[in-house]
C-alpha cells in the first residue's frame, strides 16, 4: 500500500517520537508471602482467591502508610502484620511447628537510610515479632535477640503478648504430623491450649503434601527517598535444637541499603540462604551497577548451584521492584504511586 507523503511523514514522526519516559515512582511496596512448589493444580480454585485476597489486604495496608507520606518503615512493618495475623501464611498466626510441637517466630527489620537494623528469633508468645524486631532496632542498643530474653524484651516495651496457642492452626500441625512420620520420629503431643480436631473439622483442608516456604516479607521505597526491608517467619516445619534460619540474620534473609540502592526479604531453604549471604550480595551487586532484576536472578542462580530453593523480592532505588525465584511458585505482589496493586503465585505469572 501507499501512502500519501505527509501521512508518511505523520506515521515516521510517531514511529521515531520516543514513548514518554516512565514517571518514576514517588513511593513503591512489593511483599511476598514465601515461595516453593506451588503449581497450578495444588491451589483449589478457593485457595488460589485466598491468597490473592491475602496479599492484596497486605499491600493495601503498606500502601496506606506510603500514600499518605509515611515511611518505608512504617509501610513494611503494617503490610508484614496483617500476613502474620493470616493463618495462610508461615509467620505469626498460622507458623509452622517445632519438631516438639511448638511455634519458634523470627523477624528482621532494615532501615536502608541509616543501616539500622533489629532481629529476633525463637518467640514464642509475641503476636507480631515483625514488631518485636523493630523495637529491637530503635529501642535497645542490639541487632539480635532470641528466645525468652526476646519475648520479655518485647512484653516490656508494650508488644502484644499471646498465649502460644494463639499461633496453632490445624493444617500446620497437620504438617508436622506428617513430616515426623515420614521421618520416623515421635509426633509430640498437641500444643497445650490448642482447639481440639473435632473444633478444627470444619474448616477446609488444606493441601497436605505442599511443599512451600510461606514466610512473609516487604520491600519499600518511600517518598523521601528512603529504602526499607523487613521478613518474618515460623521457620522450617520440624525444626529442632533451636533452628534459625535466614530470617533474622541481617545480610541473608533482609538487607537495606540506600547507598547500595537496594532493599531485599528473601524466602526459602534458610541454610543455603545464610552460606551465599543473599540480601547482602544482592545490594552489592546493585552498588557495582546491575539492575534490581539482573541482581536478584544472579543470586538466586547462585543459590540453587549450591542446592538452595526460593526466592527473593527486592526494591530498587528508583522504586522499581524485582522479583526471583528457583521455585515454580511464590505469593508476592506490588503497588506503587504509579501503579495499582498486582500480585501473582506462579512463576510464569507476570507479577
Ligand atoms: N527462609 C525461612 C527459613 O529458613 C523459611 C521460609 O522462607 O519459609 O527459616
Amino acid at each position: 500500500m501507499r501512502l500519501p507523503l505527509l501521512a508518511t511523514a505523520a506515521l515516521l514522526s510517531v514511529l521515531s517520537t520516543p514513548a514518554p519516559a516512565q514517571e518514576a515512582p514517588r513511593w513503591s511496596l512489593a511483599i511476598h508471602g514465601g515461595a516453593g512448589v506451588i503449581e497450578r493444580n495444588s491451589l483449589s480454585p478457593e485457595q488460589d482467591a485466598a491468597y490473592r485476597a491475602a496479599l492484596n489486604t497486605a499491600l493495601d495496608a503498606g500502601s496506606a502508610v506510603l500514600a499518605r507520606g509515611g515511611s518505608a518503615m512504617d509501610a513494611i512493618e503494617a503490610a508484614i502484620r496483617v500476613m502474620e495475623d493470616d493463618p495462610l501464611f508461615n509467620a505469626g498466626r498460622g507458623a509452622v511447628f517445632t519438631a516438639e510441637g511448638r511455634n519458634e517466630l523470627d523477624a528482621a527489620v532494615m532501615d536502608g537510610s541509616d543501616l539500622s537494623a533489629g532481629a529476633v528469633a525463637g518467640l514464642t508468645t509475641t503476636r507480631h515479632p515483625i514488631t518485636a524486631a523493630r523495637a529491637v532496632k530503635e529501642r535497645s542498643p542490639h541487632v539480635m535477640l532470641i528466645g525468652e530474653g526476646a519475648d520479655a524484651f518485647a512484653a516490656s516495651q508494650g508488644i502484644e503478648q499471646v498465649d502460644p496457642s494463639f499461633f496453632f492452626t490445624e493444617r500446620r500441625w497437620q504438617g508436622l504430623v506428617k513430616a515426623l512420620t515420614d521421618q520416623g520420629q515421635p509426633v509430640p503431643p498437641r500444643l497445650a491450649g490448642a482447639p481440639s480436631p473435632d473444633q478444627t473439622a470444619a474448616l477446609p483442608a488444606p493441601p497436605l503434601n505442599e511443599r512451600k516456604f510461606g514466610t512473609v516479607g516487604a520491600v519499600a521505597l518511600d517518598s523521601q527517598g528512603r529504602l526499607a526491608a523487613g521478613t518474618s517467619t515460623g521457620g522450617m516445619t520440624a525444626k529442632r535444637w533451636g533452628r534459625v534460619g535466614d530470617v533474622p540474620v541481617i545480610g541473608a534473609g533482609t538487607y537495606a541499603s540506600n547507598a547500595d540502592g537496594c532493599a531485599v526479604s528473601a524466602t526459602g531453604a534458610g541454610e543455603y540462604f545464610i552460606r551465599s549471604t543473599v540480601a547482602r550480595d544482592i545490594c552489592q551487586r546493585t552498588a557495582s551497577g546491575a539492575s534490581v532484576q539482573a541482581a536478584a536472578e544472579a543470586e538466586i542462580a547462585e543459590v540453587g548451584a549450591i542446592g538452595g530453593d526460593g526466592g527473593v523480592i527486592v526494591m530498587g532505588a528508583n522504586g522499581s521492584p524485582a522479583f526471583a525465584m528457583n521455585t515454580s511458585g511464590m505469593y508476592r505482589g506490588s503497588v506503587a504511586s504509579t501503579q495499582s496493586p498486582r500480585v501473582a503465585i506462579y512463576a510464569d505469572e507476570d507479577r
